[in-house]
C-alpha cells in the first residue's frame, strides 16, 4: 500500500504538467482605423506649425487609439486589448478557439483606462463587430496573424468612431497633462446624437455632476465634443463640490433672476455674463489644446463639421480688438488661457504647462463667497458676476499686461 500511495501523487503531477504544456496560445495583431471626417483641421493655406490635425489627415483612414477591443469566438471572449497610438494591439488567445469558423472583433468605444465611453442616447456603449473569418494558428508573438479593421467610408463615415477620435485628441494632447485630472477624469459618458429641433440638449451640453456629455446632430464631426470635455475638467476642479454654474448667457438680458435657469445660447464673440464667458471660454481652451500644441502660431477654434475653421472664425492667438463688451466674449477668455499656455511670444512670455493653467482652478477657496469656487450660488448682486476670469486672475499671479492683451475684463467680481 505504501508504494501505491506514493505513486498516485506523482502521476497527478505529471498529468498536470503535460496539460499545461499542451495548452496552446496563438496571436493576432489587430489594427483599427476609421475614415477621418472631423472638422476643424488645419488647412494647407494656414501655418500649421504645432497642429495635431492637418488637412492631409482628413478624408483618409486614420488609426483609432486607446480603444478597447475584444476577440470573440462565437459568443465567447477569447482575448482583448487596447489600441496604441498607431491603432494597433497584439492579442493572445487560447488555441484552438471554441468556434473557429466564427471569429469576430468586438470594438467597444470605451477608452482603455475607463475614462470615457461613447454611448447612444439611452446609455448603451456603442459597438461595432466585424467578422474576420478564420484565424490560423500563429504561436509566435513576433509573427502573429495580421488583421486590419476599417470603420466607415468617405461616402458614409462612422460618426461614433469620429466622436471617439475627437475626444481622444482632447484628452491625449491637452487635458491629460494635468496630474489631478489623471486621477479624476474617469467614467465620463459621451452620448450621441441629440436632435437640433428637440428639447434634449439640442445644441450639445455637458451635465458635469453626472459626468454626461450629449452631442447634438449638428455637432457631429466638429470640435465641440472637445469643448464639452473641458466643462467636465472644470467641474472636476471643484473637487466634487456644489458646482452651480447656471447657464446664464447673454448679458444682461438673460437670467434676470440670476443665477436663474439653464436655458439660453452663447456665442464665442457675443458678450455673456462673466460666469458664462469664463465657463465657455475655458471649455473652448481645452478644445484648442486638443488640436494644437503650445508652439502653434495660429491655433483655431470653430464648430464647422467636416471642414476647416473658416475665415472669420476664431484665431485664438491674435490679440483681439477690444470694444464694449469684449471682456464678456468667451473667445477672449479662451485667448487669455491660451496666452498662459502657449510658447509663442505675442506681447507676453508666459509659458505655463497645462497642469499650471488648470491648477489655479483648484486654488479657489471653497464655498459660495465672492471669488470662491461656487460663487454663482450667491444671490443676484449687480457687483457679483459668478466664478469669472476676474476671479481666476486673483489667484493666477499673472501681470496685468497679459490681461489687457485679451480685453481684460473690466473691474468687477
Ligand atoms: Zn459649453
Amino acid at each position: 500500500m505504501s508504494s501505491r500511495a506514493t505513486l498516485v501523487p506523482v502521476f497527478v503531477l505529471v498529468l498536470a504538467f503535460s496539460e499545461r504544456a499542451s495548452a496552446l496560445t496563438s496571436y493576432v495583431h489587430v489594427t483599427v482605423k476609421a475614415l477621418q471626417n472631423n472638422g476643424g483641421y488645419c488647412p494647407t493655406t494656414r501655418n500649421c506649425t504645432g497642429s495635431y490635425y492637418k488637412q492631409a489627415q482628413f478624408g483618409v483612414n486614420r488609426p483609432l487609439r486607446d480603444l478597447r477591443i475584444y476577440l470573440k469566438s462565437g459568443n465567447t471572449t477569447i482575448g482583448q486589448g487596447v489600441t496604441n497610438v498607431g491603432g494597433q494591439t497584439l492579442i493572445a488567445f487560447f488555441w484552438p478557439p471554441p468556434d473557429p469558423l466564427n471569429i469576430s472583433i468586438l470594438i467597444k468605444f470605451e477608452e482603455g483606462n475607463g475614462r470615457w465611453a461613447v454611448r447612444n442616447l439611452s446609455g448603451g456603449v456603442v459597438t461595432r463587430q466585424p467578422a474576420v473569418g478564420m484565424l490560423p494558428y500563429t504561436p509566435d508573438s513576433w509573427a502573429p496573424t495580421m488583421r486590419t479593421v476599417t470603420l466607415g467610408t468617405a461616402a458614409v463615415p462612422d460618426e461614433h468612431a469620429n466622436l471617439f477620435d475627437v475626444v481622444t485628441k482632447a484628452w491625449s494632447n491637452g487635458l491629460s497633462e494635468d496630474a489631478t485630472l489623471q486621477s479624476l477624469f474617469t467614467g465620463v459618458s459621451i452620448r450621441g446624437f441629440t436632435s437640433y429641433t428637440g428639447g434634449d440638449c439640442p445644441t450639445s451640453c455637458a451635465m458635469p455632476e453626472s459626468k454626461i456629455i450629449k452631442i447634438s446632430e449638428i455637432h457631429r464631426y466638429s470640435m465641440i465634443p472637445m469643448h464639452e470635455m473641458g466643462h467636465i475638467a472644470n467641474y472636476l476642479s471643484h473637487r466634487g463640490g456644489a458646482f452651480s454654474y447656471g447657464g446664464c448667457y447673454t448679458y444682461p438680458s438673460e437670467c434676470s433672476g440670476f443665477p436663474g435657469s439653464a436655458s439660453g445660447v452663447w456665442y464665442p464673440d457675443s458678450p455673456e455674463w462673466g460666469s458664462a464667458s469664463f465657463e465657455e471660454g475655458l471649455a473652448t481652451f481645452a478644445a484648442v489644446a486638443g488640436y494644437y500644441a503650445r508652439s502653434a502660431p495660429v491655433p483655431y477654434f470653430c464648430d464647422y463639421a467636416s471642414a476647416p475653421c473658416q475665415a472669420g472664425t476664431f484665431d485664438v492667438e491674435i490679440s483681439p480688438t477690444c470694444g464694449s463688451g469684449s471682456a464678456g466674449m468667451p473667445i477672449n477668455v479662451t485667448r487669455y488661457f491660451w496666452d498662459l499656455y502657449d510658447t509663442v511670444n505675442d506681447s507676453e512670455t508666459i509659458e505655463r504647462e497645462m497642469h499650471r493653467v488648470l491648477g489655479v482652478l483648484y486654488s479657489f477657496p471653497d464655498g459660495t463667497a465672492n471669488g470662491a469656487e461656487d460663487e454663482p450660488r450667491v444671490p443676484l448682486d449687480p457687483d457679483e458676476d459668478g466664478r469669472s476670469l476676474f476671479d481666476y486672475r486673483k489667484y493666477d499671479d499673472v501681470p496685468p499686461a497679459v490681461w489687457s492683451a485679451n480685453c481684460s475684463p473690466s473691474p468687477g467680481d
